[in-house]
């Protein structure tokens, strides 16, 4: 079920405010600040290079891949959020 991690009320230095209720896609460098300042990292798909993300506070679910990434290291990071599929 959930894990130990502690979900605070104040924010710790550095995050940044949980905007996972009223935005579901992040382009390009805000993509990657937002992951890296606010979301939980889940898993790894190595094969597609897509990361799975997960918000603290909403538990929502955040998918990070580089659609346009054709090249090695290549194209834009694109956060996305994924549609709770509930029952
Ligand atoms: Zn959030």
């Amino acid at each position: 079920m959930s894990g130990c991690r502690d979900v605070g009320m104040i924010l710790p230095e550095g995050q940044l405010k949980c905007v996972c209720r009223s935005r579901d896609q992040f382009d390009g460098s805000v993509a990657l600040e937002y992951r890296d300042r606010h979301l939980v990292r889940v898993s790894i798909d190595p094969q597609r290079w897509t990361l799975v993300y997960r918000c603290p506070g909403t538990g929502m679910i955040w998918i990070l891949d580089y659609p346009e990434s054709s090249s090695h290291g290549g194209g834009n990071p694109r956060l996305r959020q994924l549609t709770q599929m509930d029952g």
